[in-house]
């Protein structure tokens, strides 16, 4: 079957790997598991095996057929064929009321599926996922660093992060051009840091980083119209009662720091 390189199609064929993703997870039994781009069944396999429910989605029809022939009279395995950035995951795991997710994602879809993910939340617990490893770096960076910024506080503020192993090129057919990296993330039960107001919050961690050399209060007046945060002398009102300089810059902010920005310009807005 000719590989599509078009739906990020680089199958993990190192039999080490595979085990050492599904170890990780240690499936248990009674649980859901979902598996995002199952491709040819690698993980498939050894996630079946353990017993556990497993609801697979792929989105190439080529390979519904190989993998139904596989799996499809197992009892405690599912495929829906779909793209898993428009699947309900929440609807699709009833009767169970949470689950866990596994992929070797697609890296061309991995910043959307992820935002998918933490979209779904309510009925995630924990995943598992094979990344490029640049993005992994980005989402467990720490404030500081230049690979902290946007990402990093998506996932942060949900989920807690750990890279788990790194994954070399030559353990994929065909081989990617990047490293990769499976991480783990666990949903948190609450968000790292109390925000009454989410979407005002990230909006403003968008802002914040969105041009890295400028400063935080260069980058707020830039969006100060758009998100609604007043003149230069609000901005700089709002900045000083969170504590923080006006002449930081967003690669230095704590999740910590920026929550209570957020609150000084919602509290009298
Ligand atoms: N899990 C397999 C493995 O480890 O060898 C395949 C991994 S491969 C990196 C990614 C898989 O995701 C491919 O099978 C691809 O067809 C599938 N895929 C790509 N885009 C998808 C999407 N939007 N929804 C569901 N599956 C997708």
């Amino acid at each position: 079957m000719p590989i599509k390189k078009s739906l990020g199609q680089h199958f993990l064929v190192e039999p080490y790997y595979q085990r050492r993703i599904v170890e990780s997870v240690a499936p248990r039994a009674d649980e859901t598991i979902i598996e995002i781009g199952p491709g040819q069944g690698a993980l498939t396999a050894l996630l079946v095996a353990s017993g556990a429910r497993i609801i697979a989605i792929e989105l190439d029809r080529e390979l519904i057929g190989s993998l139904m022939a596989r799996f499809g009279s197992r009892e405690n395995f599912r495929l829906i064929a779909a793209d898993a950035l428009t699947v309900d995951f929440c609807q699709e795991i009833t009767p169970a009321a949470s689950a866990r997710v596994v992929a070797n994602l697609p890296y061309y879809i991995s910043t959307p599926i992820l935002q998918r993910l933490i979209k779904q939340r309510r009925c995630l617990s924990e995943m598992t996922l094979m990344l490029q490893r640049e993005v992994v770096e980005r989402i467990i960076a720490r404030p500081s660093s230049k690979e902290y910024g946007y990402l990093s506080v998506l996932v942060q503020f949900y989920c807690e992060a750990q890279r788990l192993f790194n994954v070399p090129p030559g353990a994929f057919r065909p081989a990617p051009k990047v490293d990769s990296s499976v991480v783990r993330l666990r949903v948190r039960t609450q968000p790292a840091v109390a925000v009454a107001d989410e979407e005002f919050f990230f909006e403003l961690v968008k802002a914040l980083f969105a041009q890295r050399r400028k400063t935080i209060l260069n980058n707020l007046r830039v969006a100060a119209l758009r998100l609604d945060l007043g003149d230069e002398e609000r901005i700089r009102c709002a900045l000083a009662s969170a504590g923080l300089e006006a002449q930081r810059r967003a690669e230095t902010l704590s999740l910590e720091e920026i929550a209570p920005l957020a609150a000084a310009f919602t509290r009298d807005s």
